[in-house]
């Protein structure tokens, strides 16, 4: 996202001043373009969002902006799930998409959960 929206997106998200370090979050890990830090509310004994640095609304728009930035994502949340001994048990990477889903911060994240049994379908 460029221009006036980036500007106004980066005053007003919240995602994005975890990035800038205006707002503290617990960081696990930190690549050029992309940051992973634990959800404030976690779901299951591992709950971390990952997110691009840049502003995306949501994980469609992002496919269609920069597709090789949300495969940076996807790569992270792998890692994530390497890096907190969840990847081999098995875990869940959801993108809430629109108010419907429960998407509530329209800065796309992926959540990367895992560390017990996982409900199909989900709630
Ligand atoms: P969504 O509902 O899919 O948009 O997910 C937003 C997530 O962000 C929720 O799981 C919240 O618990 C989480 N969240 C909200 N504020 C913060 C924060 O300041 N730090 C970390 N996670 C947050």
């Amino acid at each position: 996202m460029s221009g006036p929206d980036s500007v106004r997106a980066m005053t007003d998200c919240l995602f994005c001043k975890i990035v800038s370090g205006d707002v503290p979050a617990e960081i696990v890990r930190e690549s050029d373009r992309a940051l992973a830090f634990r959800d404030i509310n976690p779901q299951a004994p591992t709950h971390v969002l990952v997110i691009p640095r840049e502003h995306h609304p949501n994980v469609g728009e992002l496919a269609a902006a920069d597709p090789g930035l949300l495969a940076e994502v996807l790569r992270e949340a792998n890692q994530v799930a390497v890096d907190e001994g969840v990847a081999g048990e098995g875990f869940r990477v959801v993108f809430n998409t629109g108010p419907r889903a429960g998407q509530t911060v329209f800065h796309v994240h992926a959540h990367v959960i895992g560390g017990r049994d996982l409900n199909w379908p989900p709630g």
